[in-house]
């Protein structure tokens, strides 16, 4: 899934500066900073994965399910037992059903053809989630070793470190040891039976909005709070743009209210369908702000997706957020050359 040779070259040059950060980290604050690898040396240690038994606990971004995926994980881990972990759900805003968020991850993971024994939402910012965490995955694990695999920027680490820090308390616990045959440690935290919870390197995943803005905007795609719903009335003929990252046209139907859940810091700005082209060309980079001035250069054309609505229904951006339409519609969704629009059931 777009794994290509020429950033996963590039990206092994990142590789250099972080896993001495990493290094630094661990052996200073006793912290794991993220690591990122080429898609071999990745394939290379899921396979590893698949050749021990172990739990495999894969961590996903509830917000970026299709940027979470690793493809092709349920051949890599052959008969192991998966655990889903949904991260993130603090920004979930209260009136999200967690059953309905837990379904949908399930359906979409057997969609990749992953069959996990469960699936678990948690916040690696709450305590009692962490703590939950461990209970489930002590319960699955059954005596296994425990393998943590997920993508860049789904909060592997910051779930790891808190796992370390809340569960352990004991700051001497994790060891390093080195994959065969790469220049990349992972990390093991013993547990009381001598097995060990392995975290892996997050490998990057092209196609996330993150890899598309500037780290200063970062918290657009990555909310620090729980997301206010804000509606908009809109006739047909109208458009909204997320920023300059995303784009909403009301096509056809009555007049109604859209719920947009995105980050509450993201501009949304409504104009006439007919100039919003002209609008987009215009204020990108300034008005429609991210992408900035400095991002423009990279930043990928916005491409189109038409949905035909019929009941209520959420048009899901991958990895900033979703528009409820509450009544029949038909709209078109734009996003960035690469990420994914899509049209799920409604979560509220
Ligand atoms: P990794 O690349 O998977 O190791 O991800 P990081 O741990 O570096 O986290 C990526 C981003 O998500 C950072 O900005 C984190 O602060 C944020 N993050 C991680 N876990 C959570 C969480 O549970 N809730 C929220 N709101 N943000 C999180």
């Amino acid at each position: 899934m777009g794994y290509t040779p020429k950033s996963a070259l590039e990206k092994g040059l990142e590789t250099g500066e972080l896993y001495c950060q990493r290094c630094f980290r661990l052996r200073h604050y006793n912290e794991i900073a993220a690591v990122n690898i080429s898609d071999d040396e990745f394939l290379r240690l899921l396979t590893e994965v698949g050749n021990t038994n172990a739990l495999v606990v894969n961590v996903v971004d509830i917000f970026d399910f299709n940027g979470s995926v690793i493809p092709g994980l349920h051949r890599f881990v052959a008969g192991n037992d998966v655990l889903l972990v949904g991260n993130k759900r603090d920004i979930l805003p209260k009136s999200v059903k967690e059953s309905k968020v837990r379904n949908w991850l399930r359906e979409r993971a057997h969609e990749e053809g992953l069959r996990p024994v469960d699936v678990i939402l948690t916040s690696a910012y709450n305590r009692d989630d962490t703590l939950d965490l461990v209970d489930e995955i002590e319960n699955y694990r059954e005596g296994r070793d425990v393998y943590v695999v997920g993508v860049t920027n789904v909060g592997k680490s910051t779930l790891i470190n808190a796992i370390i820090k809340n569960a352990t308390g004991d700051s001497n616990v994790i060891t390093t040891s080195r994959f065969p045959g790469t220049t990349l440690d992972k990390i093991e935290i013993p547990l009381d039976d001598g097995s060990f919870i392995i975290d892996t390197p997050g490998i990057i995943h092209h196609h996330q909005m993150a890899h598309f803005i500037g780290p200063e905007d970062l918290k657009l795609v990555s909310p620090k709070k729980e997301i206010k719903p804000k509606t908009y009335q809109l006739n047909e003929g109208q458009t909204l743009f997320m920023g300059g990252l995303a784009r909403f046209d009301y096509l056809k139907g009555d007049k109604q209210g859209f719920t947009g859940f995105f980050d509450n810091h993201l501009m949304i700005h409504r104009t006439k369908l007919e100039k919003a082209d002209e609008f987009y060309v215009k204020h990108k980079g300034s008005l429609l702000v991210p992408p900035r001035e400095d991002d423009m250069a990279t930043f990928p054309k916005l491409v189109r997706k038409e949905f035909a609505i019929k009941s209520k229904s959420d048009i899901v951006f991958s990895g900033l957020g979703w528009i409820r339409v509450a009544k029949p519609a038909i709209i078109a969704a734009w996003v960035p050359e690469g990420v994914d629009v899509m049209i799920r059931k409604s979560l509220i």
